[in-house]
């Protein structure tokens, strides 16, 4: 389990680290990788980590799900807007594992995406096996 503590209401965090260290932790050489956010107010999204981007991202999700518009479950705790976000993003990735390592293109990195912080999250992190 990898512990996060956002520290704004929306933040990108490259976790690609902790999920490389997961990894190694596992022993696992060849095999996948799940990559599971237990919120629903958070997502798991493999992207570039360019603070430019990772700025666009959050705002075009702030967009498409703005604050604030009469949503029916604002009557319980007055973010709807992040669970729909969440809900566009997906709350995991699969990926797979070579060599001891996660297989990722020059540019990709695993992010954590904050939708109503700051709080103190969880991503679980489960690595299995593939026999050759
Ligand atoms: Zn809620």
């Amino acid at each position: 389990m990898i512990d996060i503590n956002t520290e704004k209401p929306t933040q990108v965090v490259d976790i690609t680290p902790m999920v490389e260290e997961a990894i190694k932790e596992s022993g696992i050489e060849e095999g996948i990788c799940l990559v599971y956010t237990n919120h629903t107010t958070t997502s798991i999204v493999i992207n570039e980590a360019e603070s430019g981007l990772t700025q666009d991202l959050l705002s075009r999700m702030a967009s498409l799900a703005p604050p604030s518009e009469g949503y029916l479950h604002n009557r319980i705790d007055d973010n709807a807007h992040a669970h729909l976000q969440a809900a566009l993003l997906g709350n995991s990735q699969v990926i797979p594992v070579r060599e001891g390592s996660l297989v990722l293109g020059t540019w990709q990195k695993v992010l954590f995406v904050e939708l109503d912080g700051p709080r103190h999250r969880k991503v679980s992190v489960t690595v299995m096996a593939i026999s050759e």
